[in-house]
């Protein structure tokens, strides 16, 4: 994984998300998380365990998504979230 940041290269970087624009999301280490802890939320589990719905956008977990296909919005699935079904 690569730091959003400083571009620094980490095994395990904070996989995190913008309180303002939920968006925007990346991966962050600790220094460059550090001042901006209190504008981002760290997103828990592997990027990959997420996905968008194709009817609202709003990015939700996989296990919530049904027919998970990938190749939607930045690789990740998508599908049809569970307030859309
Ligand atoms: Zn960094
Ligand atoms: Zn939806």
């Amino acid at each position: 994984m690569r730091c959003d940041g400083c571009g620094a290269s980490a095994p395990a970087l904070k996989t995190v998300r913008c309180r303002e624009d939920r968006e925007r999301r990346g991966a962050l280490c600790g220094p460059c998380w550090e001042p901006l802890r209190e504008l981002v939320w760290i997103i828990v589990g592997p990027v990959a365990a997420w996905g968008t719905c194709r009817a609202c956008g709003e990015w939700v977990s996989v296990n919530d998504l049904r027919d998970a296909k990938p190749g939607g919005r930045r690789s990740a699935p998508s599908g049809t979230c569970v307030d859309c079904r």
